[in-house]
């Protein structure tokens, strides 16, 4: 931690912040220049809260050196974490891993279908809401414990792992037996007696970054998760609000490889959200693998217009095929693989084609 003090600090300004450094833990370094003295604490203090520090008399700013999250920290583990599950597929290794379904669970013959076409272009989970956070009320909230249902058949029918939205503490113990991931939505990224339930289950947490929330404030909403002792955590970048209106919201690429460095958690990307428009998906997802993502969401529908959430956003089953051809170029040259697939892709029929 420094302390820079203003020039015209009174001796008896720095003396209090030193004493104040010293009540919470700190060793204090000092510093007295020409024009102005600066303070250093090093050592055990924990104050993840430091604005109060800046507010004090003759305090001119206050730079914090130590990351206030430990467990999510790079250093904690160098090597980065591998989320590993139950098939044998693991989010963090070397496969970038492809989940992919619609926004919302809405029928048995939709989520049939759309795990199909998952399964066939690779895919590896089936992502789909049972529980949906909409902005009104008004809007379809989800089909509950039914769709749950209808996605774990889809997805054992097509070996696929699941992955669905938890919205609250009540629902942990109902999905639980069918799913095989907790999504956290960017709504819930703050909801901090959720993350501190989701730090007690066994299976893990695929935590959303919040609609208007720092990489700082996603680390810190993971560390909730870590510190419940539940370390098996997978972030996502999802874009955030911005004032561009163009898109839905701002993908944010650089948060990719800034998480990589600041912590070891792996951190996929969500172009669908991202963006918001199906013909932008495509070109987000590409950078994205490029920068380095360990995997994508992505909404995908059989029937797009016609989806009861999120159809402007959701690809065409063959823009998922052929997204994910162009991946298996890019993953190479950054060092990544893409699962196998064992059929010839179908061809891209000529309307689609044309919105890419
Ligand atoms: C979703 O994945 O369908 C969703 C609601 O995402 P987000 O929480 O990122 O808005
Ligand atoms: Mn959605």
């Amino acid at each position: 931690m420094i302390v820079a003090m203003q020039e015209n600090a009174s001796e008896e300004q720095i003396s209090h912040v030193i004493g104040r450094l010293i009540e919470i833990g700190f060793e204090v370094h000092r510093s007295t220049g020409e024009r102005q003295t600066v303070l250093g604490g090093v050592g055990g203090g924990d104050t993840p809260d430091i604005g109060w520090l800046e507010m004090l008399p003759g305090v001119e700013h206050v730079h914090r050196i130590g990351s206030p999250y430990k467990l999510v920290a790079r250093r904690f583990r160098p090597e980065g974490t591998v989320v590993r599950f139950p098939n044998g597929v693991s989010i963090g290794g070397e496969e970038v891993v492809v989940m992919a379904g619609p926004c919302s669970v809405e029928s048995r013959d939709q989520i049939f279908a759309i795990a199909q076409e998952v399964a066939i272009t690779g895919g590896r989970f089936l992502r789909g809401g049972a529980f949906k956070p909409r902005s009104s009320p008004y809007s379809f909230q989800g089909m509950g414990e039914e769709g749950l249902k209808l996605m774990r058949a889809a997805a054992s029918e097509f070996g696929l792992l699941v992955v669905s939205e938890v919205m609250e503490i009540s629902q942990i113990g109902l999905m639980a037996p069918y799913i095989d991931m907790f999504q956290v939505g960017a709504r819930n990224m703050q909801n901090f007696n959720l993350l501190r339930e989701l730090g007690k289950v066994r299976k893990p947490i695929l935590l959303k970054r919040g609609i208007a929330a720092t990489i700082e404030e996603l680390l810190l909403s993971a560390e909730y998760v870590m510190a419940g002792g539940n370390y098996n955590v997978v972030l996502c970048e999802r874009g955030i609000r911005t004032f561009e209106t163009y898109t839905r919201n701002t993908m944010d690429i650089s948060a990719i490889p800034v998480v990589k460095e600041l912590s070891h958690l792996p951190i996929v990307a969500d172009p669908s959200h991202g963006t918001g428009r199906r013909d932008k998906v495509p070109a987000m997802a590409r950078a994205s693998v490029a920068a380095g993502a360990d995997g994508l969401l992505i909404e995908v529908h059989n029937c797009p217009d016609k989806a009861v959430s999120d159809g402007a956003q959701s690809l065409y089953p063959v823009q998922l095929a052929r997204l994910m051809e162009d991946l298996r170029s890019i993953a190479p040259a950054v060092g990544r693989v893409m699962s196998s697939i064992d059929r010839d892709l179908p061809s891209v029929p000529m309307e689609v084609a044309a919105a890419n």
